[in-house]
């Protein structure tokens, strides 16, 4: 009696007693179909007993032909294939289940494990070996590495399932590349929204399918980043589809994916239909602005008016009656340059900012500013000095715009900074940008405030600021502004000491 017959009449004795294989993701338990096929029937009982033990649902066939009729019937997760059968040779059913079920995972059973012989049988598929004799130990072992395999190969093909199903069913685009810009991914969104009628983008050439030059620069200028650097590329895109005469714009977010070692594999860009959303935006500021159109003309004549009776040429006013006129005159003023602020934001976030631009003198043109607050600084004992660069400083900008961002600064200078202190302002030039810096000594912008100051409407309120009047637009305008010509704008401030604004326009 060999080893195996031993151990396998040993093993027969036993009551089976069935478990079920936990998988290791989750509480479900996979029961992996077994099909022996040997035609040695102590082998085939000692088999079958150990697998049901092991919970597996197990079939047998004593000869190749049967074997491979009840592969072509159902499916089995395994099969335990005797090499050495009367009639069709285990090497012979070995490539016919190939053929039929490449997925079936097939564990080779020999009494002659040569070296020769097992690079064959893997030649041909076989997921391992058990070389008889075997013992329970060495067959429990080789199942279960088995059903192991098999539950990652299911768990990384439903994975792939929920994420095809998930990107498909999305409504926004998603467009997949590799580092060759070949196309791994398209949701039918995306081909929708581009107008593409082709059915397989899969390995093509982004370019072969997508004829938008702005969207392949997004994704070329993605691969090109260096490792060590991730940026998110943004960008707003005008589409018309064939179908439909009416344009669709799309907000498009583009980055690069890379491996463990920060090498870029690819790019995945994101298409988002932001068309109504801008609709609804342009409504509301059209309606803001339309607002602000119709309060502004009757309340600078409500102001002349009220000019009339102050400068007493409707009569004597008592000294009560000039006080109170006054006041109301100091409210209609604000209200005026609130619907003033509206109309310019209005006008800056349509698009319908001054387009005209010019090579300025940026020292002149801010000299110019500085004397024209020069009255309202000295009203206020503030110190208002203008400090001439060493050379002149010229930039391609509009004249009314950045007026407009230099008196804003300047004025918030003068209103933010209490009498006896001092601003100062002057402008120089870096390798990529000239600047425009007004300073001041006053009353400073709390840390966690300071993100907020260019927000719409945002003012700051404390005991200082109580009784300063405005209506939280002037940085947002000068912001606007200031990115409109590609520049940025920031900040330093500390409460009590004093803020400095630096806005850098690029040459
Ligand atoms: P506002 O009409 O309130 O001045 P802005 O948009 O011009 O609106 O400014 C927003 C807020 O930023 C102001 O309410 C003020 O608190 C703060 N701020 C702006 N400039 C200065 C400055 N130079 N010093 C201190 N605080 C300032």
């Amino acid at each position: 009696m060999s080893d195996t017959e031993m151990e396998a009449g040993a093993a027969e004795n036993q009551q089976p007693e069935k478990k079920a294989m936990k998988t290791g993701t989750d509480t479900f338990s996979f029961q992996p179909r077994v099909l022996v096929v040997d035609d040695e029937e102590r082998i085939q009982k000692v088999c079958h007993r150990m697998l049901t033990q092991e919970g597996c649902d197990v079939a047998l066939a004593d000869n190749g032909i049967k074997g491979l009729k009840m592969i072509e019937d159902a499916h089995f997760d395994i099969v335990l294939l005797d090499l050495m059968m009367p009639g069709m040779s285990g090497m012979d059913v070995l490539t016919g289940i190939k053929a039929r079920h490449p997925d079936t995972v097939i564990i080779v059973i020999t009494g002659y494990a040569t070296l020769e012989h097992s690079i064959e049988t893997m030649k041909k598929g076989a997921f391992d070996f058990l070389s008889k004799p075997f013992s329970p130990q060495e067959l429990r072992m080789v199942i279960s590495k088995a059903t192991e395999f098999i539950r990652t190969l299911q768990d990384i093909a439903s994975e792939k399932t929920r994420m095809r199903v998930m990107v498909n069913t999305l409504r926004e685009g998603v467009l997949t590349t590799d580092h060759q810009k070949r196309i791994v991914l398209a949701n039918p969104a995306f081909l929708n929204m581009i107008g593409s009628k082709t059915r397989s983008a899969i390995g093509r050439h982004v370019n072969d399918i997508v004829k938008q030059p702005r969207i392949t620069d997004m994704i070329d200028q993605a691969l090109d980043q260096t490792s060590g650097y991730f940026s998110e590329l943004t960008d707003e895109l005008t589409l018309i589809p064939e179908d439909s005469k009416e344009e669709k714009i799309i907000g498009i977010r583009c980055f690069p994916f890379r491996d463990r070692l920060d090498r870029n594999l690819g790019a995945v860009t994101v298409f988002h239909d932001i068309t109504a959303l801008k609709k609804m935006d342009q409504l509301k500021s059209d309606f803001v602005s339309m607002v602000a159109h119709e309060i502004k003309s009757p309340l600078n004549s409500i102001l002349m008016q009220m000019k009339v009776i102050l400068d007493g040429l409707a009569g004597d006013l008592t000294e009560k009656q000039t006080e109170i006129l006054n006041r109301s005159a100091d409210k209609i003023t604000s209200l005026a340059q609130l619907a003033s602020e509206l109309l310019d934001l209005s006008k800056i976030e349509s698009g319908l900012i001054n387009q005209e631009r010019e090579l300025l003198d940026l020292g002149n043109l801010i000299e110019e500013q500085v004397y024209f607050f020069q009255d309202k600084a000295d009203a206020k004992t503030v110190q208002l000095t203008w400090k001439p660069g060493p050379k002149e400083l010229s930039v391609m900008a509009n004249r009314t715009n950045i007026e407009e961002v230099v008196s804003n600064l300047i004025s918030n200078a003068i209103r933010y900074t209490p009498a006896n202190q001092k601003i100062d302002v002057w402008c120089d030039q870096t390798d990529d940008c000239v600047n425009i810096h007004v300073s001041d000594t006053g009353l400073g912008i709390a840390e966690d405030e300071i993100d907020h100051i260019f927000d719409r409407f945002y003012r700051v309120k404390n005991e200082h600021t109580r009784f300063i009047n405005g209506t939280g637009l002037g940085l947002a305008i000068v912001k606007s502004i200031v990115e409109s010509h590609h520049g940025t704008i920031h900040v330093e401030s500390e409460p009590g000491h004093g803020s400095h604004f630096t806005v850098c326009l690029p040459k």
